[in-house]
């Protein structure tokens, strides 16, 4: 079985439609696919429709914060019908709006007009972030590619690096909780933390009711796999596997090529609800 457990599309900001996705994914051989777009649920039921050889897996990755940082946690096998995930989600995408809002607002100070409409264009759901204000500015003239918008005016330190306040690691992990969902601390080595910090995280992430650890993110060395094992051992959660894909541009993320989950973890899958598992067995065809 292969499964790909991280996973975004246009209603977040991937690049394909979650049938675009699907499709790709059943390309690639993948039988078990987590769509988990940045705070929303919005691309599941789509996915769901058009799935033909592969299950859809519930998912969401939120937002949240610890010690100053932004950090993600990743709900798989949510019921994305739960009236308090689907309203904290909700207000998720409105501190995303008003990021947007404050950017345009900034970036019109320094010249750069209409960027909020432009922004729009290139987004399929409510969510506009920076990637979105980079192409429109890449289209519209002000730079000549993303990376010059991010080096001038969105990546970090720049006018568009607004912090946002998003809710703390506990309560991030409830919210999937009380959807019944298993929670996974996201790509762990992106934080940038020193090993003491990184398992000062994983604890305070485990004791909220964390389950899971992303050991493996798209293609990874050997090392850093056997490091993030260890990590997950340690404090006993299970282990998570994702190709965070975005856009097919990125060869090295795309859908279940991700480097395989060393033997000595417990797969994250193991612990989906049965009507799941049933589902996983029994791809619809
Ligand atoms: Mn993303
Ligand atoms: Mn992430
Ligand atoms: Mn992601």
């Amino acid at each position: 079985m292969l499964y790909d457990l991280h996973t975004h599309s246009h209603c977040s900001d991937g690049l394909l439609s979650p049938t675009e996705l699907v499709a790709l994914a059943q390309e690639r051989g993948v039988h078990a696919l987590a769509l988990t777009d940045h705070d929303t649920l919005a691309g599941i039921e789509e996915a769901r429709a058009v799935a033909q050889t592969l299950t859809i897996i519930s998912g969401v990755e939120l937002s949240a914060q610890w010690q100053g940082r932004n950090i993600h946690i990743v709900g798989l096998d949510v019921d994305v019908q739960c009236p308090s995930l689907t309203e904290a989600l909700r207000r998720q995408s409105q501190v995303r709006v008003a990021r947007a809002q404050t950017l345009a607002q900034r970036l019109q100070k320094v010249g750069v007009d209409k960027a909020l409409e432009g922004a729009r264009q290139y987004s399929q759901g409510d969510i506009v972030g920076r990637p979105h204000f980079a192409r429109y500015m890449v289209e519209a003239g002000y730079v000549k590619d993303i990376q010059q918008a991010f080096d001038r005016y969105l990546g970090a330190g720049k006018i568009g690096d607004i912090k946002l306040h998003w809710p703390c690691v506990q309560e991030a992990v409830a919210w999937i909780v009380q959807a019944s969902g298993i929670a996974v601390l996201a790509h762990p080595d992106k934080y940038a933390l020193t090993r003491t910090k990184l398992y000062r995280l994983i604890g305070d992430f485990a004791d909220a009711g964390g389950k899971a650890l992303e050991v493996v993110s798209g293609q990874q060395d050997k090392q850093l796999t056997d490091k993030l094992m260890r990590a997950a051992n340690h404090f006993s959660l299970l282990a998570s596997s994702g190709s965070d894909f975005h856009a097919p541009e990125q060869f090295w993320r795309l859908p279940g090529s991700q480097t395989p989950l060393p033997s000595r973890c417990k797969p994250v899958w193991e612990a989906f609800k049965p009507a799941t598992m049933a589902a996983l067995n029994t791809p619809a065809l």
